[in-house]
């Protein structure tokens, strides 16, 4: 039997204390885009910064360029809103993609260290499969939208389309890569925090409950 159902269930109570944590990681860092989006004087939900948003990518993902629908649009971030990428919900660094691409990008998005590229939003559009082991997931997934005769061409397309875009966000986006290495110590210690908190305060209430 390869399935082992008491790892698999193991599982959950690590998953659910990482999920309270990750939760913080996120709140704390749209408190401190809040903070940068006051000194840019640009909110991400004026009506000229989601005009831009739609002019540049006009209903299409940002990533894969497929037309988007309702019910198949993410809110994307390219620096991705969490511990490891510490990217902000500021201008520049809020745009919108397929749900597919914005969970397919997530893999890139979870790596402590990155090697294909400086940005998590980069080293998900640079797996042209050339770079990577033979079986990579994100590899075999830009396979499965694009021809291989495509494929280079328009990840870099992407790439450059993105990079355009952020471009007109100066302000804001070096404001968040110079408080970079700060914001990743500071989440690596709200994220240790929360998980101790978590996991005392619930052994407390458990001694208590039986
Ligand atoms: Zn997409
Ligand atoms: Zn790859």
């Amino acid at each position: 039997m390869s399935f082992q159902t008491a790892k698999y269930l193991r599982k959950a109570t690590g998953r659910a204390k990482s999920d309270v944590a990750n939760k913080l990681v996120s709140m704390f860092l749209h408190e401190v885009s809040r903070k940068i989006t006051a000194k840019v004087g640009l909110s991400v939900a004026d009506p000229k910064y989601v005009h831009a948003v739609e002019s540049e990518f006009g209903g299409h993902c940002c990533y894969c360029g497929r037309s988007l629908e309702s019910d198949r649009a993410a809110v994307e971030h390219p620096d991705g809103m969490n511990r490891f990428r510490a990217g902000l919900h500021i201008p520049g660094n809020v745009v919108v993609s397929c749900k597919k691409c914005n969970n397919e990008k997530r893999r890139d998005d979870q790596l402590h260290k990155l090697t294909l590229a400086t940005t998590g939003w980069e080293s998900f559009l640079s797996h042209d499969g050339t770079k990577c082991d033979a079986n990579c997931k994100t590899c075999a997934y830009w396979s499965s939208i694009w021809p291989d005769e495509m494929k280079g061409e328009n990840l870099k397309a992407a790439r450059q389309k993105i990079l355009q875009f952020r471009a007109r966000y100066k302000e804001s986006i070096i404001l968040n890569h110079k408080a970079h290495n700060s914001l990743r110590q500071e989440l690596d210690k709200i994220y240790r925090d929360c998980q101790l908190f978590a996991t005392n305060r619930i052994k407390v209430a458990v001694e208590a409950f039986s």
